[in-house]
């Protein structure tokens, strides 16, 4: 029984790598979405949200 839950903590432990990798990925500030490149972000949030203006910098 203690095998699964050696399982369970190297499942938990790897979710958590995987959610940490995205952190490093550009995410749009409108609606969240997420892109591998600030270039694809920025292509999308113009084709997306032409309307909403760019949100400054400051963080
Ligand atoms: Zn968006």
């Amino acid at each position: 029984m203690w095998g699964f839950g050696v399982y369970l903590m190297h499942l938990a432990d790897y979710l958590s790598r995987r959610k940490y990798n995205k952190q490093k990925m550009k995410t749009c500030d409108v609606c969240s979405q997420k892109f591998d490149s600030l270039e694809e972000m920025e292509k999308h949030r113009r084709d997306s949200h032409p309307n909403v203006p760019p949100r400054e910098a400051s963080a």
